[in-house]
């Protein structure tokens, strides 16, 4: 069944930010849809919800939808913890989705796999303007259905596009072919996955937090498995960076997590390989045969399994039909993308924005959540809410309260907006292969509980990266 109703606003997702989309909207007394491809709200969290977040409880939620939580005698969360993903989906999305407010205006099991305007593709000018968008998706048993829309609020995140293993943004030779032994993001080494990779050899491949999270994870699996084997593929020369004292400076959880590394570097079990471009896989009778450049070397070795968590790009091709305003670089809206181009932001300072820096050229069309921050990792829930807040008033016809921005950020660290080195052509730092052995501690901490407020700063501390795939340094806090 088409659903033909055009007076409502197609939200795509039901992440923390289309959840908070459809509270604001429904605050402007204005209709959401939201299309789910999971089965709950939070489906893409779920997917590394052993990980705890950066930031605490009070930096996780929606005023919106506060509001209706707490209509169901919801008590807040204690607002200094740092919870695991997993908690939030538990704790907050979906208790937010099953309220009476919400739970009528969302579609599970909905992937949305193409938006257009109806009867008119991306080419068709004449009347594009009035015509409703038709959001297309699909259930798993093979339906595919249309909603019309009159406004469309994409804000399905970029988790199921993952960053390939190419240092040129590309798969490597057997990449594809080989998936079966690869995974891409956060799994759950020590929980669910463990079987999997106990006693294994492991890649693991990127050189941000998440990266750190699985290489520790794995070192802390070996101290109960000792033929659990690491190697640790820093796709950028950034070892003195993500490793130095720097960046453990400015956040003591941080921190932590920088000096176990460090520490398991020192002890040996680690094998890191820095900086490592993967050049071929091929599946052999005892492994995956890995073919690569590692510190201007070529070298092979073998391993079992994979891990790249070397960062997100957005899912643009489902918006193939819709007229965008997309930075060429950065993937996000053409006046968000500068504010947050990896090759100018150390940290991704972010002024507050709203409905102005998102709009694109086709009206009422909107990208918000992580997936605005295209190829960036720097993005924030609380940037996404602000975003939302904006947009509804907007549609209800409130422009003052649509330009009257409310965003508020933690203040976790200095942000620099200086040039790094790979912008400017200059050299980095000396180039490091080492191999040791572990013995430290394998802890997911974070942010401190203590930031102070401030706007126009992202949770990313001075000297912390932004994008692997972009040359990045170190990927710090919620920098993925
Ligand atoms: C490891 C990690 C740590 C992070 N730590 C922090 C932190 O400490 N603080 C912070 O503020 N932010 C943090 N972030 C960043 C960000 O806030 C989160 O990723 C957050 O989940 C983004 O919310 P979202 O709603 O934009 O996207 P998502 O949470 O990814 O939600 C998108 C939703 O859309 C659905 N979807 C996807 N595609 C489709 C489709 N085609 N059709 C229908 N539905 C679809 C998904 O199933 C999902 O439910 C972190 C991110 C990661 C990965």
């Amino acid at each position: 069944m088409n659903t033909m109703q055009t007076d409502v606003v197609a939200i795509i997702g039901a992440g923390p930010v289309g959840i908070a989309a459809a509270a604001h909207l429904l605050n402007q007394g204005l209709q959401p849809i939201v299309l789910e491809k999971g089965q709950r709200a939070g489906h893409a969290m779920l997917e590394w919800g052993h990980v705890k977040v950066f930031t605490p409880w009070k930096y996780i939620t929606d005023k919106a939808v506060v509001s209706l939580l707490e209509e169901t005698g919801w008590k807040y969360p204690e607002k200094e913890y740092l919870p695991t993903a997993g908690e939030i989906v538990k704790e907050y999305l979906v208790p937010a989705a099953t309220t009476t407010s919400l739970n009528d205006s969302i579609i599970y099991d909905a992937e949305v796999v193409s938006v257009s305007k109806l009867g008119m593709s991306k080419s068709s000018t004449h009347g594009r303007e009035d015509a409703p968008y038709t959001i297309h998706y699909k259930k798993s048993d093979g339906r595919h259905l249309v909603l019309q829309a009159t406004a469309v609020i994409d804000a399905s995140g970029t988790w199921y596009t993952p960053n390939p293993i190419g240092t040129d943004g590309l798969p490597v030779a057997g990449e594809e072919e080989n998936k079966d032994y690869i995974s891409y993001g956060i799994p759950d080494v020590l929980g669910v996955e463990k079987e999997t990779y106990k006693g294994m050899r492991t890649l693991v491949l990127g050189g941000g937090h998440s990266a750190i999270n699985v290489t520790l994870d794995l070192l802390a699996l070996r101290k109960t498995s000792p033929d659990t084997t690491v190697y640790w593929g820093l796709r950028r020369n950034n070892i003195e960076r993500l490793l130095g004292g720097g960046i453990n400076d400015e956040l003591p959880a941080r921190g932590a997590l920088g000096l176990a590394a460090q520490q398991a570097v020192r002890d040996g079990a680690l094998e890191l390989l820095s900086p490592c471009s993967v050049i071929q896989i091929q599946k052999t009778g005892t492994g995956l045969w890995i073919n690569a450049n590692v510190d201007n070397q070529i070298v092979d070795f073998e391993v079992d399994r994979i891990v790249v968590a070397a960062g997100f790009r957005p899912n643009l091709h489902m918006l193939r039909e819709i007229r965008l305003d997309i930075d060429d670089v950065v993937e996000a809206p053409t006046a968000l993308a500068p504010l947050i181009d990896p090759n100018v932001h150390s940290c991704g300072t972010v002024s507050p924005h709203g409905v102005d820096e998102l709009t694109h050229k086709d009206k009422n069309f909107f990208v918000v959540g992580m997936k605005a921050y295209g190829r960036a990792p720097t993005f924030l829930m609380l940037t996404g809410y602000e975003q939302v807040r904006s947009i509804a008033a907007e549609l209800a016809g409130d422009h003052r309260a649509a330009r009257n921005i409310e965003l508020i950020l933690p203040a976790t660290g200095v942000c620099s907006s200086e040039p790094r080195p790979e912008a400017t052509g200059e050299q980095p730092g000396q180039k490091v292969a080492v191999a040791a052995s572990y013995s430290g501690p394998a802890e997911n901490e974070s942010v401190p509980a203590d930031l102070t407020l401030s706007s126009g700063v992202s949770c990313c501390g001075s000297g912390s990266s932004m994008d692997e795939e972009a040359g990045a340094t170190s990927s710090t806090s919620c920098c993925v």
